[in-house]
């Protein structure tokens, strides 16, 4: 915890202060570094904005309060600063989403995203959109990866329960899309998971990996929480998309986003018993990044950071850490599993 963040630069390693006041990556040497998991602030379903126009600085209020701030939890927080309880937590709480919302729209322009990967030496950055039923966002990361070939990769995104779902998959693979993204309730999805899985099922036969945004930091049982605001943290818990995966071929690339967030110990039992499965380590921080190397190897682990939602420069000072001895799954984590998955190859910056 931190009185500032000129405090927490001079106390962790790797990272400083730009002159614009934002956090990035102090390291003399050059990195070779895909990030699997960005938005652009056209890809997020409801609002948007041209990231062609010139970005807002982002604020970044997904971080906790510097105060609160606790670089060796995931999501950089201990848990119980969660609290949520009656009528107010709820809004807090809805307020808190559109705060968070508005700066990735904001601020999520081409400009600021080439910027922060220019300063924290990350050559190409995987595009995640996210589609409801009836706003897909796909075409518009498809667009910006073709404007951008050299640093963007698009993956793709269909609500199961889009009117148009079927067929969209194979459609936008053709197009360029290199996987498939979504970020999906159990209140959305309960009722029925065929669709979903039949979309699953779709990306499997066009050999695309598929990343959901995965995980909850909210204990089952936490007394700052109460019963609403649980199910509503705990809507989209490892479990749900752990126990999916059942019901697909063993050799179907499931990528846990953000590694279940507080749940890593959890997808690290999902990644032993699904051969085929990788975990992308966003809001990580180094000790749970190592416990999943110890666990699991460094083969399934992508590097990833949810630029605009949070500063790159963390997660990657986070690897760094927690690679320290280890050249190999630091090559690993930052480009060579997401080379193979995304069948490219990347260049070291000059
Ligand atoms: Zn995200």
């Amino acid at each position: 915890m931190y009185r500032s963040y000129q405090e927490l630069v001079q106390t962790e390693k790797y990272l400083r202060l730009n002159k614009q006041s934002q956090l990035v990556i102090e390291f003399s040497n050059h990195l070779k570094i895909i990030d699997f998991h960005i938005h652009l602030s056209d890809l997020l379903a409801g609002k948007r904005k041209d990231p062609i126009s010139k970005g807002e600085k982002l604020a970044y209020p997904t971080l906790p309060p510097i105060e609160q701030m606790d670089l060796s939890q995931p999501y950089w927080t201990h848990s119980s600063h969660n609290h949520y309880k009656g009528i107010s937590g709820i809004l807090k709480f809805s307020a808190h989403g559109l705060r968070i919302l508005n700066d990735m729209v904001d601020g999520g322009t081409f400009d600021n995203c080439f910027e922060t990967m220019e300063a924290n030496h990350i050559q190409k950055a995987v595009m995640l959109p996210i589609s409801s039923a009836k706003d897909d966002r796909s075409p518009a990361a498809l667009q910006a990866a073709a404007r951008y070939p050299d640093r963007l990769v698009a993956f793709c995104s269909v609500h199961p329960n889009d009117p148009k779902r079927k067929g969209k998959i194979q459609k936008y693979k053709d197009m360029g899309a290199k996987g498939f993204k979504l970020k999906i309730p159990d209140m959305e999805l309960k009722h029925d998971t065929g669709p979903l899985v039949e979309l699953m099922h779709e990306c499997h036969e066009a050999r695309l990996p598929v990343l959901f945004h995965v995980g909850s930091n909210v204990q089952e049982d936490d007394p700052n929480v109460s019963k609403t605001m649980r199910r509503l943290l705990r809507c989209t818990r490892t479990e749900i998309y752990g126990d999916l995966l059942t019901q697909l071929p063993s050799d179907f690339t499931f990528v846990f986003g953000h590694s279940g967030i507080g749940e890593y110990k959890l997808v690290a039992e999902y990644l032993k018993k699904y051969p085929a499965a990788y975990a992308e380590i966003s809001a990580q921080s180094a000790d749970s990044i190592k416990y999943l190397i110890d666990e699991v190897g460094s083969d399934r682990l992508l590097f990833g950071t949810d630029w605009p939602a949070l500063p790159q420069a963390l997660t990657l000072s986070r690897v760094l850490i927690a690679t320290e001895d280890d050249q190999t799954a630091r090559d690993n984590i930052l480009y060579k599993n997401a080379e193979r998955l995304l069948h490219i190859q990347i260049e070291q910056q000059k």
